[in-house]
């Protein structure tokens, strides 16, 4: 949706196709970091964004076997020290109305792609379904796969894909937030068990670690075994477990950790979780796909609006999206298997907190290249000028 607006802010003819009927999906991610809120501001959308009912983050506290790290995002450079938690549908909306004001923009919704369509090797277009059912094509000078970690055109181009596997899984639940308890973001790790509680005003949206692939097992126990557990990690959440009233409040969510050797093909290029799955750690994926955007939009609108996209030019690209992704992604993996594969391997736990929030917990310094680090991230992307307001 971003590269949409984007495109079409440059006075391209751009289409953007949505399989579903609207943006509605519980439990997508919901976090919009700081560099992302100083884009919108470039883009002449900050004040509306700022008008969406939100959830201010300005904290991220992580408790680990007894040892508590805070990180403090308040100091954070530039206007916004803070990540927002706001409903992607209605950031997502936000994104199209403004897209439909530009007569280049056309959204189709319950619309789905079914593959690519090629002549001589080259990418030309798509396969979809439309509103109707009606299977149809349509050309296009750059198709641009944006369609998640299930991607299906990731599938059809059968580019390679490195997989780093990750330990865990997610369960995602709601459980009431009173109006004294924790802000932010908090982690807990002991005992075996881990979970993040994610301030949401009048709830708390967890996130609740599981060893991979355990699901279904665990569900097998029952609910009031997760309730124990729960109760377990964090004792004052025991007046309210109940209200988990079974499995169907708990979501799933199959962690994945992958990227694409390369991210484009003649014709095609793959931007946001379609070429690098991200892990959940820092709840980044947003943020990534949302840069990936922006440096397509500033690479791509001039070979556009000649027609004349090379592969050199979607190398470009993901020459300039790689690095943030890789770096992000290695330390999605390195807290994965230092601390969270430990963590919940075993009834025992971490016996101790990891070295680096020691280390973190000593120097001040660590904890603001953290804050900025997750809030900010590396190669933060600005608005082409075209596109500012
Ligand atoms: C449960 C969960 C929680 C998460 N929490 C966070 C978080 O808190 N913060 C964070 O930053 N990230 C989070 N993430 C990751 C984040 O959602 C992704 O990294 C990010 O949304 C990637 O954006 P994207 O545009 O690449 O893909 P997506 O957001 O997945 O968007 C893909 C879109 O393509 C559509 N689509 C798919 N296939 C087709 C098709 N064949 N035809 C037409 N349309 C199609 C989908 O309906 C969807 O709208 C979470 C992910 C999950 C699953």
């Amino acid at each position: 949706m971003m590269l949409g607006l984007l495109l079409a802010r440059a006075g391209i003819d751009v289409t953007v196709m949505e399989k579903h009927a609207d943006f509605l999906r519980d439990f997508r991610g919901d976090t919009v970091h700081a560099s992302t809120l100083r884009l919108l501001d470039e883009l002449g959308l900050g004040a509306q964004f700022a008008a969406l009912p939100h959830r201010m983050i300005e904290g991220v506290n992580a408790t680990i076997q007894d040892t508590t790290l805070h990180i403090d995002l308040r100091r954070l450079p530039g206007p916004h020290k803070h990540i927002a938690l706001v409903p992607q549908w209605d950031f997502l909306e936000l994104l199209a109305t403004a897209a439909r004001r530009e007569p280049t923009f056309r959204l189709l919704r319950s619309t789905e792609v079914l593959g690519l369509t090629r002549s001589g090797g080259k990418v030309t277009g798509v396969r979809y379904r439309d509103a109707d059912g009606v299977e149809k094509q349509m050309h296009a000078h750059l198709t641009v796969a944006c369609d998640g970690r299930s991607s299906i055109l990731r599938q059809d181009a059968g580019l390679a894909t490195r997989n780093f596997g990750a330990p865990m899984d997610v369960w995602w639940f709601r459980l009431p937030r009173h109006a004294d308890d924790l802000h932010g973001l908090n982690g807990v790790f002991q005992f075996g068990h881990g979970c993040a509680l994610i301030d949401r005003g009048d709830y708390f949206q967890i996130a609740y670690l599981i060893r991979k692939g355990a699901d279904a097992a665990m569900r097998e126990e029952g609910i009031e075994s997760l309730r124990r557990e729960i109760t377990e990690l964090v004792p004052w959440l025991a007046d309210r477990v109940d209200q988990l009233a079974s499995f169907d409040d708990v979501k799933l969510l199959d962690v994945q950790l992958n990227r694409l050797r390369r991210w484009y093909a003649d014709g095609l290029l793959l931007i946001g979780d379609a070429a690098h799955a991200m892990s959940p750690i820092g709840g980044v994926g947003i943020n990534l796909a949302v840069a990936d955007a922006v440096a397509a939009a500033r690479i791509l609108a001039g070979p556009l609006r000649t027609h004349s996209v090379t592969r050199r030019r979607l190398a470009a690209v993901q020459a300039r999206r790689w690095l943030p992704a890789a770096i992000i992604q290695r330390v999605q993996r390195t807290v994965q298997d230092r601390a969270i594969a430990v963590a919940i391997g075993n009834p025992e736990g971490l016996r101790e907190a990891p070295r680096a929030v020691v280390l973190a917990n000593r120097f001040p310094a660590l904890r603001a290249i953290a804050a900025y680090g997750v809030a900010i991230g590396p190669l933060p992307e600005h608005a082409p000028d075209y596109a500012r307001r």
